[in-house]
């Protein structure tokens, strides 16, 4: 295996990676995947809470995120939700669509992976796991070379969807930054995204585990970035799908040491005025009972007790003791709970991360414009998505693009059979 010339060689076998290899072998070429963990697609099995969210119905520019994302748009257009359904369709996975997010039929992540290495298998592409490369470049007979500590692998073209560096623990350890950058790319910094924000306050730890609907507004400067749905207090800050969704301007803000700050409404369905008159009526309602029990039922038990005290009110006083003034405080507390972001949760614990190779120094093949029969995938692309499949659309398309181009250019065998079965 070592001294053949695979027409690709492809760095990593994750989600881009196996869409860029199906697509290559079914145009004719042989491709070699190398795969640093025991298994391909490890992280597929962890996503959507194990049942994976593959893609989404909604499409909008703005679900995709970089420094140039309108030029990830003819990409995943060569590649669109349809092709993506049928795709999936055609290798097994029956999808199920649940308010625009579409999951495989059975609700588990490892039917899209199992399906995906099983259409890899049936078209000849050979893997090997366990098996990290160090280095990459290309020799002088003009082959692409990929260093591992089994030898040294070559081919006429060469993939690299190693992913970013979220989730470390499923693989994607940042080694394909180094790669690219070898090659002479120029990385944007990659930071984490769709990650739980860390927060400045004691009463964090009062507050973790409880979830209630609402909306974050991040504020950086004079820019917002606003996000409903349910947030979840946890004793580091704050977390829960509208969260992780602006999670990426704050880590953006936050290593250029911009100040970051969070306004959360914790009472969507009425107005600050509502409230208050609400407030009011329950302190002057119930004369023998404490501030906190005259809210019972208004917000979860942790939170108003934690709102008094954030308004300066003292939560075992006699609920009549307050009037007008702080009923009008404790409402534009509820509306608008500022905290302060100090960091997010890290890498280890975000499922997406921005920065890695300008889309400017790619083809809308995902072939670089710094050397022909490079090839850059998925997350290690300056693209991510937001919650809700974008991200792993991005693989599958910027996959499929990679994949196709060559095997329109590399393939060693007669293609028709392979294009058929592809
Ligand atoms: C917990 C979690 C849940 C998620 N849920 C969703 C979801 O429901 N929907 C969605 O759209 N997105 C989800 N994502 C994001 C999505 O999984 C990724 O964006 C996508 O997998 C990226 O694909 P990729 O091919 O770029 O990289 P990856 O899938 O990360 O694959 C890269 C592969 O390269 C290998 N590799 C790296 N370096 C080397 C090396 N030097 N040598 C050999 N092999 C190497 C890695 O081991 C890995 O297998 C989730 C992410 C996480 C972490």
């Amino acid at each position: 295996m070592k001294n053949k010339v695979f027409d690709t060689i492809i760095i990593g076998g994750g989600a881009s990676g196996l869409s860029a290899a199906i697509f290559a072998a079914g145009g004719g070429c042989n491709v070699l995947i190398l795969e640093q963990k025991e298994k391909l697609c490890k992280k597929i099995y962890a996503t959507g809470n194990g049942k994976c969210n593959f893609t989404n119905k909604e499409w909008q520019p703005a679900y995709f995120r970089g420094e140039a994302p309108s030029l990830a748009e003819p990409v995943l257009r060569a590649f669109s939700l349809t092709d993506t359904l049928e795709f999936f369709k055609k290798i097994g996975v029956y999808p199920k669509e649940r308010n625009g997010y579409y999951y495989p039929n059975s609700e588990q992540a490892a039917s899209v992976a199992e399906n995906l290495i099983r259409e890899a298998e049936r078209l000849g592409v050979q893997y090997v796991t366990d098996v990290k490369v160090s280095g990459v470049y290309k020799d002088k007979e003009g082959r692409f070379a990929a260093e591992t500590e089994n030898g040294v692998y070559y081919g006429k073209s060469m993939v690299l969807a190693t992913g970013g560096k979220a989730s470390p623990a499923h693989g994607s350890d940042g080694s394909g930054y180094f790669f690219a950058k070898s090659f002479g790319h120029r990385i944007i910094q990659p930071l984490p995204a769709i990650v739980q924000l860390k927060a400045e306050g004691k009463f964090f730890k009062t507050l973790a585990g409880v979830r209630t609907e609402g909306s974050v507004t991040l504020c950086i400067g004079k820019e917002r970035y606003k996000e409903e749905g349910e947030l979840l207090f946890a004793a580091y800050g704050i977390s829960g799908i509208p969260v992780m969704q602006v999670s990426r301007y704050a880590s953006v803000a936050l290593a250029k040491k911009q100040s970051v700050t969070a306004e959360l409404d914790l009472f969507l369905n009425l107005s600050e005025t509502e409230l208050a008159e609400e407030i009011l009526r329950r302190f002057s309602r119930m004369k023998q009972t404490t501030a906190e029990e005259a809210l019972a039922g208004l917000c979860n038990h942790k939170l108003n007790y934690v709102l008094l005290q954030q308004c300066g009110l003292e939560p075992t006083k006699q609920a009549v003791a307050y009037g007008k003034k702080e009923a009008a405080a404790l409402a534009e507390k509820i509306k608008h709970f500022t905290v302060k972001i100090t960091d997010t949760n890290g890498f280890e614990q975000a499922q997406a991360c921005t920065g890695g190779v300008p889309l400017t120094e790619l083809t809308e093949h995902m072939e670089s414009k710094l050397l022909t029969g490079l090839f850059v995938t998925g997350e290690l692309a300056d693209i991510d998505g937001t919650c809700g499949g974008y991200n792993l659309q991005w693989a599958w398309s910027s996959g499929a693009a990679a994949g196709k181009k060559i095997g329109g250019t590399y393939a060693s065998h007669s293609t028709a059979e392979n294009k058929n079965r592809a």
